[in-house]
């Protein structure tokens, strides 16, 4: 291949790299926040059994205050039954008394079926923990994955950037001209391969004449459909 194409080529490269490198600092962010967003739905979804336990462990706790307390209330009418004058008095503090365990009772009976299903949740709140454990980890292997691509994006672009300058140095300024524009009107792509008659920037077939002349040529040939500079790349060879 000519040197001036060769050139071309390499400063090709450069472009697309430092293209590739620029939009990659724009979507690893966002990717990042796309995972993170994934892993809080997920854990907000897992831990509703969590969420369910602490309920029903609240409200047993509340249930056993109101034991402590109507146990409170009993000791203290046990007490005033040693005061008691009348015996309409004392039949009342009976009565009380009576309703006061009835009362009791029937909160030991929630207290029971709330210990049921605290073992049952406490079971399901664990499975779930482990899960999300382990999808814990696989996010934060992914994650700092992303962000050592981020970290060496900078110096990567750097270095593509002073290889793009020492290129260009040596590419003639009609030339560079000439591939500026082509590759501002297509898509960053001024220079293009060509193999089996087909460029690979449009992917339309180059008469066969010109597919010719192109093999054998010093002259820098031009894409009749988009234009692009064209160079022969042997794909049987090089690969
Ligand atoms: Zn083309």
């Amino acid at each position: 291949m000519k040197e001036q194409l060769l050139l071309l080529v390499a400063l090709q490269e450069c472009d697309s790299h430092l293209v590739r490198i620029m939009g990659k600092k724009k979507t690893l962010p966002e990717k990042i926040d796309k995972l993170d967003e994934a892993f809080r739905t997920f854990q907000k979804e897992i831990e509703q059994s969590k969420r369910k336990y602490d309920e029903v462990k609240a409200r047993h706790v509340e249930c056993e205050n109101k034991i402590k307390k109507i146990n409170e209330g009993m000791i203290k009418t046990k007490e005033r039954l040693l005061e008691v004058k009348n015996n309409k008095e004392y039949q009342a503090m009976l009565k009380e008394n009576e309703t006061a365990e009835v009362m009791r009772g029937d909160v030991e009976t929630e207290i029971i079926s709330m210990l049921d299903e605290l073992e049952k949740l406490s079971i399901l709140a664990k499975k779930d923990q482990a899960i999300l454990d382990g999808y814990r980890k696989k996010h934060e292997e992914e994650k700092k994955q992303i962000e050592d691509d981020l970290n060496s994006i900078d110096a990567d672009f750097i270095s593509w950037e002073q290889k793009r300058i020492e290129l260009q140095g040596k590419v003639p300024a009609d030339l560079l001209n000439r591939y500026e524009k082509i590759k501002k009107s297509s898509n960053g792509i001024g220079v293009i391969s060509v193999w089996k008659a087909v460029c690979n920037g449009c992917h339309m077939n180059i008469p066969p004449q010109l597919y010719n002349e192109l093999q054998k040529t010093s002259e820098l040939i031009a894409c009749p459909n988009c234009h692009r500079i064209m160079y022969f790349e042997n794909r049987e060879k090089s690969a």
